[in-house]
């Protein structure tokens, strides 16, 4: 790969690590404040919870930066790991080169756009792995099935009634068998 571009690759990598390095310890350090010293002693009595729950919502949102800016730290060093490995612009999909224009916009691109593009359609079915050993409708009716069309869907969720099932239909209904035989006699 064109050295030039290379060396040019690390510098901006070099410039968004020193960045998200900073981004990072300013969202740690919220962290590090204790939550009821934050938004002053008085919050923490009962006529005053609102205040508590903003800021807890406050923290969630600042959490799932910190997140995200550590992710991104991390994709970054792989990048200058691969520039130091001379594998720098190489797809980890395929192989091949990844264009220049994607890097330019995405210096830590490890992957071409095409190998990419298949990745986040398979994020895209990524549910969480407890689901599978759930009983719906808590777990994943439809598990490992990702062809489900609206009449698949109702189909599974009516085997759990549907208004037309026995309550709602007198015909339906069977009066040998509303338990008041049970437990009485
Ligand atoms: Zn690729």
């Amino acid at each position: 790969m064109d050295t030039v571009f290379v060396d040019r690759m690390r510098r901006k990598l070099r410039a968004l690590q020193a960045e998200q390095r900073e981004r990072i310890a300013s969202l740690a350090a919220g962290f590090d404040v204790e939550m009821t010293a934050s938004v002053g002693e008085l919050s923490s009595i009962d006529n005053h919870t609102s205040d508590l729950g903003n800021e807890t919502m406050e923290r969630q949102k600042d959490l799932g930066l910190l997140m995200e800016a550590k992710r991104t730290f991390g994709l970054i060093e792989d990048a200058l790991r691969r520039v130091d490995e001379g594998t720098y612009g190489l797809c980890a999909g395929c192989g091949r080169p990844i264009a220049n224009e994607r890097l330019e916009a995405l210096p830590y691109a490890a992957k071409c756009v095409t190998c990419q593009a298949e990745d986040d359609e398979d994020l895209s079915y990524y549910r969480p792995a407890e689901e599978a050993a759930l009983w719906p409708p808590f777990g994943r009716a439809a598990y490992g099935r990702h062809d489900i069309d609206r009449d698949d869907a109702w189909e599974i969720v009516a085997r759990h009634g549907t208004a037309n099932t026995p309550q709602d239909t007198p015909e339906a209904y069977d009066a040998d068998d509303d338990g008041t035989d049970k437990g009485n006699g």
